[in-house]
């Protein structure tokens, strides 16, 4: 595979550059962008495999810039956030972003982040994407057939757990939000949906997880998200 590239887009002179340098130093290839405009000048003239976006910049809203490039790619998304308040990272979510990384972070975690997404890049460009059977490790899901398996056993899910499964595994990899989850599976985002989904996601978990494999990542105050088990 070609080292992978990755527009950063940043205000921050300092940031920009470090982000730059530590991509570099670790097999990433780097272009850069200072505002909005230029990202997506950026992104449709280099076709990056990631954008790295900051959501606090000069000309326009970060969420502006995943809407205008979602409305052409499905480039994976990491937004970068200086603020710590999660409706920041909710909207970006909901706006089509892949994930996120708060300010201040790790060079750890950039890269950390930066593999879960471009596994998950290869997984969905590797594999048909219509594909009818999701694999996770142990875990089957049919969605021809309706019915999901944990190694040689069938699991027993209600419909609600099932279509939570499905849309979990769907978009293994991502980040989903609390909104998000709650349209696809209730078709609405009521307050009383999310507290339901709370309790569905803990009966799953403990239907997915009894061996002790981590299927499902919690992101407290945001959402959920299903990872790669390794085989
Ligand atoms: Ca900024």
């Amino acid at each position: 595979m070609n080292k992978p590239l990755i527009l950063v887009v940043e205000d921050d002179p300092p940031i920009r550059n470090l982000l730059s340098v530590a991509l570099e130093s670790h097999g990433y290839r780097v272009i850069t962008a200072s505002d909005g405009e230029m990202a997506m000048m950026e992104a449709v003239s280099h076709n990056p495999d990631v954008m790295m976006l900051d959501l606090g910049l000069p000309d326009m809203d970060g969420r502006t810039v995943i809407q205008k490039t979602r409305s052409w790619t499905n480039m994976p998304i990491i937004v970068i956030s200086a603020r710590s308040d999660d409706s920041d990272k909710i909207e970006a979510l909901d706006a089509g972003a892949d994930d996120y990384l708060t300010k201040p972070f790790s060079v750890a975690e950039l890269l950390a982040r930066l593999r879960v997404t471009l596994r998950r890049l290869s997984q969905v460009s590797g594999e048909n994407h219509e594909a009818s059977v999701f694999v996770n490790g142990p875990l089957r899901v049919d969605y021809a057939a309706g019915y999901a398996c944990f190694g040689e056993e069938e699991l027993h899910l209600t419909p609600i757990e099932y279509k939570l499964l499905c849309v979990l595994s769907k978009n293994c990899g991502k980040v989903l939000t609390h909104k998000y989850i709650t349209r696809q599976v209730w078709g609405s985002s009521w307050e009383s949906n999310v507290a339901s989904l709370r309790v569905f996601m803990t009966t799953l978990r403990k239907k997915l997880e009894k061996d002790g494999t981590v299927f499902i990542q919690t992101h407290v105050g945001i959402g959920y998200r299903m990872m790669k088990v390794s085989e």
